[in-house]
């Protein structure tokens, strides 16, 4: 199917409860970036839709799926990743059209890391172990035996942001159904196209009723239903440090266990002996993949005195270089922002930017076209204490910052309320090792922007979150440690 011929044709837009599809009382309008028009319309979840989806996940976690072993889990995982895999194509232009990129990026990014996470975690499914821990004994009276197992959370409300919407979909999906919990999903209301597909295929796999719902739905409602929801046990958020806040809690009133992936304004540090080639297009690309609307987005670019104005220079080009346009025309290199409001918001950072004196190298504006283009913007001379420095735009803007010393560097990297990544250019290997000890981000890249990986613990430090997701981190986030004593 192209869905560029038609659209239309294929979209999912329902609620996907019980394992069941419905249409919902209520619509709402999913728009389409790269033109600004309706793309469909699309089941909005309301309260009474949301507790159905919680009960069903309740009773699926209660029948059948509490009874299937882990083996059983790690088949159907693999089932799942084999039919993404399958639909890799469709899933990445459905990515394009509803978030506005361009099509390669989800084929190269988004799609692979889909199936890459599921793959993973059907790894995990089986191998989910205690311990035995000796110990002293009952009251000096008799020996004990005891033992720990990992058990599921329970049912788990995933919310999704609307920037990678699979992918974020697959990273807490992944290790929850590995671990033996049940799910009810939250897309945002932006792009819930492609998780609404993956309904489709959780479908096909054969996963029992129930143990994945879906409700796409607007985050005031929908959203804060599934938080406020007494039969929730845990809250998987990926999104703003705003709605993370609201949502802790919210969550307190039912200590629901809650991890918080959040916003950045990671560093990109290029020291004195960097690869300044590899720096520059690593750098770029940091900033302006996925129209600079990534949590991680390298936004803060510290460079050492001596490559200054290369960088800068360079740096420029690139924004200029950018093609913005069709996210499914072939020299289309950046897509459109989500919407109007991400669009004013980024606008307003720019004009902020230069009222605060930092000097605009390129970009600075928005392009005369239909659609919520933003150009790719960089600013020199940037004061780390002015606001392009120190908030999160969520669009393609840099601001490039010089410094004289390591320590310095690390300073500045330091100096910001978010710690989610940072990256460092550099060829010496112990230099590499002392700064990435030092600055305080959940993720650390050394010569190269975004190495992400299943197989690797995913979340920020201060402002950009509270726990991770994946790897094992994601299995031990995802399950609740029993101790059982027997004694003897
Ligand atoms: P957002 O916080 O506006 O929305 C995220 C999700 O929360 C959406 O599904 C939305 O409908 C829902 N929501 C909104 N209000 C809610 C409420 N009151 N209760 C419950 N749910 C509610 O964020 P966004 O604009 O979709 O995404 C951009 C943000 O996400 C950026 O700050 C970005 O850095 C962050 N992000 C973080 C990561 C990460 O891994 N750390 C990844 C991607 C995006």
């Amino acid at each position: 199917m192209t869905l560029t011929a038609d659209p239309r044709a294929g979209f999912t837009t329902g609620l996907f409860i019980d394992g069941a599809w419905s249409e919902g009382a209520e619509t709402f309008d999913d728009l389409n970036p790269a033109t600004g028009e309706v793309l469909v319309k699309v089941a909005n979840a309301s309260p009474e839709d949301v507790d159905r989806a919680v009960r069903a996940a309740r009773a699926a976690l209660d029948g059948v799926w509490g009874e299937t072993p882990g083996v059983g889990r790690a088949v159907l995982l693999n089932r799942l990743a084999d039919l993404v895999e399958r639909d890799a194509q469709q899933l990445a232009r459905l990515e394009a059209l509803d978030v506005g990129k361009p099509v390669g990026q989800p084929g190269l990014l988004d799609v692979p890391n889909t199936v890459a996470t599921f793959r993973h975690f059907a790894g995990w499914a089986d191998k989910i172990q205690g311990s035995t821990i000796p110990t002293a004994g009952y009251l000096g009276m008799a020996k004990t035996h005891s033992y720990t197992v990992r058990e599921p959370v329970g049912v788990i409300g995933a919310i999704v942001p609307w920037n990678t919407p699979l992918m974020i979909a697959a990273w807490k999906l992944g290790p929850a159904l590995a671990a033996g919990n049940t799910v009810v999903v939250k897309p945002a209301e932006d792009a819930p196209l492609s998780i609404l597909h993956l309904g489709r295929l959780i479908e096909e796999a054969g996963f029992p009723a129930g143990v994945v719902n879906i409700v796409p739905g607007l985050g005031g409602i929908a959203g804060a239903a599934l938080v406020a929801h007494p039969d929730v046990d845990k809250i998987s958020f990926t999104g703003s440090p705003e709605v993370g806040r609201q949502i802790q809690k919210s969550a307190a009133d039912t200590f629901k266990r809650v991890t918080l992936e959040l916003g950045g304004k990671s560093p990109q540090i290029v020291c004195e002996d960097a690869d300044l080639d590899a720096a520059i297009q690593g750098i770029a690309m940091g900033l302006f993949f996925n129209q600079g609307e990534v949590c991680a987005a390298g936004t803060r670019i510290l460079v050492h005195r001596s490559h200054y104005e290369t960088v800068v220079n360079a740096l420029a080009e690139a924004a200029e270089a950018q093609v913005l346009g069709d996210p499914f025309a072939e020299s289309t290199t950046m897509g459109a922002l989500i919407n109007e409001g991400q669009r004013k918001r980024v606008l307003e950072y720019i004009e902020k930017g230069k009222a605060e004196g930092a000097r605009v190298v390129a970009g600075g504006g928005k392009p005369d076209q239909p659609g919520f283009f933003v150009r790719p913007t960089i600013f020199a001379d940037v004061d780390n204490g002015s606001t392009i420095a120190r908030e999160e735009i969520f669009g393609p803007v840099g601001a490039v910052i010089p410094f004289d010393t390591v320590e310095e560097a690390i300073a500045i990297a330091n100096d910001t309320e978010y710690g989610l990544a940072a990256t460092i250019w550099t060829r010496d290997v112990s230099l590499a090792h002392s700064l990435a000890s030092k600055v305080r981000a959940g993720a650390v890249w050394v010569n190269g922007w975004a190495a992400l990986d299943p197989a690797l613990p995913w979340g920020g430090m201060k402002t950009s979150g509270i726990g991770r997701e994946l790897g094992w981190s994601g299995i031990l986030a995802n399950t609740e440690e029993k101790v059982v004593t027997i004694v003897l």
